[in-house]
């Protein structure tokens, strides 16, 4: 059984850098432990050790990557909109103007008729 001076220096064993291998630089860390009283994050995957800002920073970069891919979406959602409103006002018109020439149309070939 482990005493409290073997998890110290287990502790820090852990703590000697790493490099990470091709696996673990791939890693996303996306299931961490905290350990609060090291002040450090753990990642439960590849079992690095992961500085606290790091983590932060690249959960803020996502998020911030994120909501301009959201941004981006609602602004080609409300393009669409737009070009749909426009694309009806337009049907609108052919209607209009087919209607129009088909009352030509059928007061010509009455003309027509009336000449023969
Ligand atoms: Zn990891």
């Amino acid at each position: 059984m482990a005493n409290k001076e073997d998890n110290v220096i287990q502790m820090r064993s852990h703590l000697t850098p790493k490099t990470p291998s091709n696996e673990q630089r791939y890693c996303h860390h996306s299931h961490i432990t905290v350990v609060a009283e090291m002040r450090l994050l753990l990642c439960n995957d590849c079992q690095l050790w992961i500085e606290p800002f790091d983590y932060l920073l690249g959960w803020a970069q996502k998020d911030w990557a994120a909501e301009q891919i959201a941004k981006q979406h609602r602004k080609e959602v409300e393009q669409r909109y737009k070009e749909k409103i426009k694309l009806k006002r337009e049907e609108r018109n052919i209607k209009a103007r087919l209607k129009r020439l088909k009352s030509k149309l059928i007061i010509y070939e009455q003309s027509l008729k009336a000449n023969q």
